[in-house]
């Protein structure tokens, strides 16, 4: 991981421990028991709920609500982790104003719908502090299978090999488990070290060997997987940061948000970690604003995203764009980044071009703008780094950028599957990498299994 960004020792407005523990505490804390019965009568129990249709995993949350309301959250816990074995991150995470909320009968009636995503947690977190085990594990299968990297994809293709009976290997590069959720997320979103703490809870199944350190392209090949496994699962997320393309960005203070972020989830002592005075983001999706709203958590003085389109095209939602701006960054439109302006090898300001709409295309006005700036982030999306598959004998198919799979997940490569960011067609949200994992973890046991008839 880079450390560039914090060896530069940014001076920042600075805050007392107290306020470093209330900026960073729970974006939306749990709801207590009382609390919970309350939010779930609210729910209608809808036939053929339209929130259920929106979840990427496809939990049935009417019957989850319904057993919160009748006094069983640990059953309504297995109705969640039967479909989604991540339940409790996404509960945190998920953009629950874009997928199950937006669609409840409740938001589209009154304004305000069902708090599923709180109600998903409250269920998940009573079942894992209670370290409630569903899924004993079927009878050994003797087959093995490599999965690429521990992020919610290959966390969850792991659990349901793991549950079908298969023995499952791990290999992650970083130094922990839980891929984003233990380096991206941002910190408001997963206290108290909760990534780990549901890494235990999955492999508690057993039959999974999480090995660290163990970096595909470079500790081994994909021909070596394919040689010593049955099968090979491949989510390894999106490895690269695109470019700003404007001059001078090697500039020092311009760093990579996703750096910076992982840099603040892993710190002991937010307290020591330097942030600039008045930063800029470039970029308009939840990378940007996790950025700048943190920058600003931490005591920046002045945080603007700028963004190249209109607020209607950013990527971050409306919930996400009001986080920002309830946290005081600003968030300007229409402009693109030109040049990054330095004195003595620094970051001291960046200059940015007005953009508009030339019919379908995105254009620059000629007209510039410049902000002062002792910090730039570049938040303007990954990509996948297709170099970690070299070297091993056949290249497996991509397909604009990212690899190309069918829709059970398998690759162009016979007996390798993949899911999560890493592949084409997805959205990049966690919930949709713990879907495309566990499906793409039946679709191996299919294979292995002759149809599941072993
Ligand atoms: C800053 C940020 C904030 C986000 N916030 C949210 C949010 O609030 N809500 C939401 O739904 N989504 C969010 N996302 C998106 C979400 O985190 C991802 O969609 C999700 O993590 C994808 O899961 P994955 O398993 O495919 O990849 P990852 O989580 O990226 O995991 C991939 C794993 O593979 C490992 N790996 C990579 N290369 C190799 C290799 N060569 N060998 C071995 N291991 C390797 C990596 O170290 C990593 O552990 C955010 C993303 C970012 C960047
Ligand atoms: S749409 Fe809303 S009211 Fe209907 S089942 Fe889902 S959460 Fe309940």
């Amino acid at each position: 991981m880079a450390t560039g960004h914090f060896k530069q020792g940014i001076a920042g407005g600075r805050l007392s421990p107290e306020q470093y523990a209330d900026n960073f505490s729970d974006l939306h804390p749990p709801l207590d028991h009382h609390e919970a019965l309350v939010e779930s009568d609210r729910c209608y129990f809808c036939y053929d709920a339209p929130c259920m249709n929106a979840c990427p995993t496809s939990i049935d949350i009417p019957l989850f609500i319904r057993q919160i309301s009748t006094g069983n959250p640990i059953g309504s816990a297995r109705t969640i982790f039967d479909q989604n074995i991540l339940g409790g991150m996404c509960a945190r995470v998920c953009p629950t104003e874009t997928l199950c909320e937006e669609v409840c009968v409740r938001e589209v009636a009154e304004g305000k719908p069902v708090q599923i995503g709180r109600l998903q947690r409250y269920a998940t977190d009573a079942a894992m502090v209670e370290n409630k085990q569903f899924y004993p594990r079927a009878a050994p299968t003797g087959k093995t299978v490599a999965v690429v990297g521990a992020g919610p994809a290959g966390l969850a293709a792991a659990h349901r090999l793991a549950r079908h009976g298969h023995d499952v290997t791990i290999l992650e590069a970083r130094p922990k488990a839980g891929g984003l959720n233990e380096y991206g997320i941002a910190a408001y979103k997963s206290i108290d070290n909760f990534a780990q703490a549901e890494v235990d809870y999955i492999i508690s199944i057993g039959g999974i060997d999480i090995q660290n350190g163990k970096a595909l392209g470079r500790d081994y090949q994909l021909s070596d997987l394919t040689r010593n496994y049955d099968a090979v699962f491949l989510g390894m997320g999106l490895g690269g940061v695109n470019a700003l393309r404007a001059d001078g960005e090697d500039a020092q203070g311009v760093t990579n948000a996703v750096e910076f972020i992982a840099e603040l989830r892993q710190a002991s002592d937010l307290a020591s970690l330097p942030v600039g005075r008045r930063v800029v983001v470039i970029g308009g999706g939840m990378t940007a604003i996790d950025a700048a709203v943190q920058s600003k958590l931490l005591g920046a003085e002045e945080v603007t995203i700028c963004y190249r389109r209109g607020q209607e095209h950013m990527n971050a939602s409306e919930f996400e764009q009001d986080l920002a701006a309830a946290n005081g960054v600003t968030i300007r439109h229409w402009l693109q980044p030109k040049r990054v302006i330095a004195e003595g090898g620094k970051v001291s300001g960046i200059e940015l071009e007005y953009t508009a709409m030339d019919g379908e295309k995105l254009v620059g006005t000629g007209e510039r703008l410049t902000l002062t700036a002792d910090q730039v982030f570049k938040a303007i999306g990954q990509s996948f780094v297709p170099a970690a598959l070299n070297g091993s004998g056949a290249l497996l198919a991509l397909e604009a950028g990212r690899i190309k799979v069918d829709a059970e997940g398998r690759t162009s490569l016979p007996n390798v599957w993949a899911g999560g960011d890493c592949i084409y067609g997805g959205d990049d949200l966690t919930v949709s990498a713990v879907a495309q994992g566990r499906d793409a973890a039946e679709s191996i046991h299919r294979a292995l299994t002759s149809n599941g008839r072993a």
